[in-house]
Formats: C-alpha cells, sequence, structure tokens
C-alpha cells in the first residue's frame, strides 16, 4: 500500500522580514524546475526593490516571474498544462488573490505563496490569515531579532532612526524607511492603543 496525495493544494511560507521566505520559495522553484514541473511564477509589481520581472532573495538568487498588479491577472498565464503556480510577495496583491488560490488548487494545480503574515505593528497582513486558513500546508519562519538574538516573529519599522508609530501608514515599498527583524518583547510601536492592563499597571 503506498500514499499519494491527489495534485493541488496550497502551500503557504511566511514569517517576518529577514526570516528566508523568498529563499524558500526560490528553493521549491527551483526543485521542481529540476523534475521539469510546468511552473509559473507571479509577483506584484508594487514590490520593485529589485530587478523588474524576477523574483530575487536577499542575497542575490532569482528566478524568471510575471509582474502582475491583480490577483486576476495570474488566469490570463494559467492554462491545463500548468502544474504549479509560485507567487512571492503575495500580501501585496489584492484580497482576490484568495479566491483565485483556492480555484488553482481545486482545479490541480499546486499554489507556493510567499508573504508576511504581519504587518509592522504587529497586526495580521491584510488577507493573509485568510490563506493561511485556507492553505493545506503552512511554513512559518522566523528571523533573529537584531537587539536580542532569540527567534524574531515581527518586522520592525524605522523612520528616520526612529521606530515608525501605529499611525504611519502600512505600505511604503522602497521609501526611506528601514526595516529590522524583532522579537515579540523588543518590538516597539509608539502610540499603539492598549486594550487591557494588569491590575498593577498604570
Ligand atoms: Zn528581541
Amino acid at each position: 500500500m503506498y500514499i499519494k496525495q491527489k495534485e493541488g493544494w496550497i502551500e503557504v511560507i511566511t514569517g517576518p522580514m529577514f526570516a528566508g521566505k523568498t529563499e524558500e520559495l526560490l528553493r521549491r522553484i527551483k526543485r521542481l524546475e529540476y523534475a521539469k514541473h510546468n511552473i509559473i511564477v507571479f509577483k506584484p509589481t508594487i514590490d520593485t526593490r529589485y530587478e523588474e520581472g524576477h523574483v530575487v532573495s536577499h542575497d542575490n538568487n532569482k528566478t524568471r516571474s510575471i509582474n502582475i498588479t491583480t490577483a486576476k491577472q495570474i488566469l490570463d498565464y494559467v492554462d491545463r498544462n500548468t502544474q504549479v503556480v509560485a507567487i512571492d510577495e503575495v500580501q501585496f496583491l489584492d484580497e482576490e488573490a484568495v479566491e483565485i488560490c483556492e480555484y488553482l488548487a481545486d482545479k490541480g494545480i499546486r499554489v507556493i505563496v510567499s508573504g508576511l503574515d504581519r504587518n509592522f505593528r504587529g497586526d495580521e497582513f491584510s488577507f493573509m490569515p485568510r490563506l493561511l486558513a485556507i492553505a493545506e500546508y503552512v511554513t512559518k519562519l522566523s528571523a533573529i531579532c537584531v537587539k536580542c538574538h532569540t527567534p524574531a516573529t515581527r518586522t520592525q519599522r524605522i523612520i528616520n532612526g526612529k521606530p515608525a508609530k501605529y499611525d504611519d501608514p502600512v505600505i511604503l515599498v522602497g521609501a526611506k524607511d528601514t526595516y529590522e527583524a524583532r522579537c515579540r518583547d523588543c518590538h516597539e510601536v509608539p502610540n499603539k492603543p492598549k486594550r487591557y492592563k494588569f491590575l498593577d499597571e498604570k
């Protein structure tokens, strides 16, 4: 007896910045390319940190990709011969990405996506919770906290050398902000509303 999974499922690679999400996505893509799988790689155009038409990791590993501005555009490139669809930085697409991923998986396509699970405030990143809920497989990677060197699950945003405030806008790719990996304890979000407190807190 053997166990074989039917084709069509969703894999999500998530975590903070500097955790190696794109690196892990590229590893899975390359493995499937060696096996001659019919694979299409997509990338939202908002992520212009690196060259156009390629998914590139921080250490300059890369593969060719198609730039898209809406999730629905994926359907313009997929046909019955497509076996794998990969999307880098999926959190920058519109929410229809969830329905598109579900549709592709239902059609027998292996869908592999990578994306941030939280924004710089430490809150969930738009539709990512929905995607994580419908995925068959979730790989949650951690980085290393630059302050205390324990596992980091958050992305610290810094503007002009100071921690970004809670009310600063979320998406600013390529702006003057810098980012760091931080753990729960070292992550700083000035002005974040406090909902609860202990008896002995002010
Ligand atoms: Zn820390």
